[in-house]
């Protein structure tokens, strides 16, 4: 399997010499090309922050992050901002849709940096509006339509333009448990069938046991992996639970 992203010794203290916080330490793992994987942890464990450094959009204290053969910790800042825009997708909880545009509007919007020509944009709009099932609502405004619509126009946004990996923070977290399962089955159809990389922040073992990997983090260390292979998600669900049931914190929730 081809490795998108390795993480090496990883460190990032928060605060000042004399209030500092670990929130990782010592982080290493790689992504393969392909997976999608959760990173689960309770409240303040570093799944945010680790999300954060992975994606450019904080700094690491110490430690490198390799995109293949490319540390990003060393760009700059406008360096940064190109890596994301032409790398990395993003979903978040609050959707992050603009509020005057239509749905089809906020999706080729996204694209319109990319160089490519209307026809271009306007085509591929609509292949991924199809494909995630929102063609038919393109004309509406986000407040037009459902938190589960919006989040599968958020998908559409963050695959447009092809990135290596999409980086969702808590995606689930402000749906309704059946607009929840159908983003999660959104992910694993952009996962399985449209090539996507994903990885996915959550406290929630249901939704984590939708992916085919999870890392634990703990006080800001991966403490342990979990490996879904040919399980079934029930089972996969039930073998989540027996972990954090171990590590106790606030991980049942949502
Ligand atoms: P999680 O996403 O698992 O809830 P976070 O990554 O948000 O955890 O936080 C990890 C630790 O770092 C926590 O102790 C948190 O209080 C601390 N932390 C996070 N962000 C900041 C910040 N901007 N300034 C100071 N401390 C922070």
């Amino acid at each position: 399997m081809e490795e998108l992203i390795y993480a090496e010794d990883v460190e990032k203290y928060y605060g000042s010499k004399n209030n500092l916080t670990k929130a990782l330490d010592r982080v290493t793992f790689h992504v393969n090309r392909g997976e999608f994987t959760a990173i689960m942890g309770a409240s303040g464990s570093g799944k945010t922050t680790l999300l954060n450094v992975l994606a450019t959009v904080d700094t690491v204290t110490s430690g490198h992050i390799y995109y293949g053969k490319e540390d990003i910790t060393g760009l700059n800042e406008d360096q940064k901002s190109d890596f994301r825009k032409e790398n990395l997708g993003f979903v978040f909880q609050e959707f992050n849709l603009l509020d005057t545009l239509t749905l089809e509007e906020n999706i080729s919007l996204a694209m319109s940096l990319s160089g490519k020509t209307k026809k271009e944009i306007s085509s591929r709009t609509k292949e991924i509006m199809e494909r995630l099932g929102i063609w038919e609502m393109r004309q509406k405004f986000p407040y037009q339509v459902s938190g589960g619509q919006k989040q599968r126009c958020a998908c559409a946004r963050a695959l447009i333009n092809q990135p290596r990996i999409i980086f969702a923070d808590e995606p689930t977290g402000a749906l309704d448990s059946k607009s929840s399962r159908m983003l999660l089955e959104t992910f694993t159809q952009m996962n399985e069938h449209m090539g996507a990389t994903i990885l996915m922040v959550t406290h929630d073992a249901f939704s984590a046991s939708y992916c085919k990997r999870i890392l634990f983090l703990k006080d800001g260390q991966i403490f342990h992996e979990l490996i879904r292979g040919d399980k079934k998600r029930r089972d996969f669900l039930n073998e989540i639970l027996d972990v954090l049931s171990v590590t106790g914190g606030d991980s049942y929730a949502g």
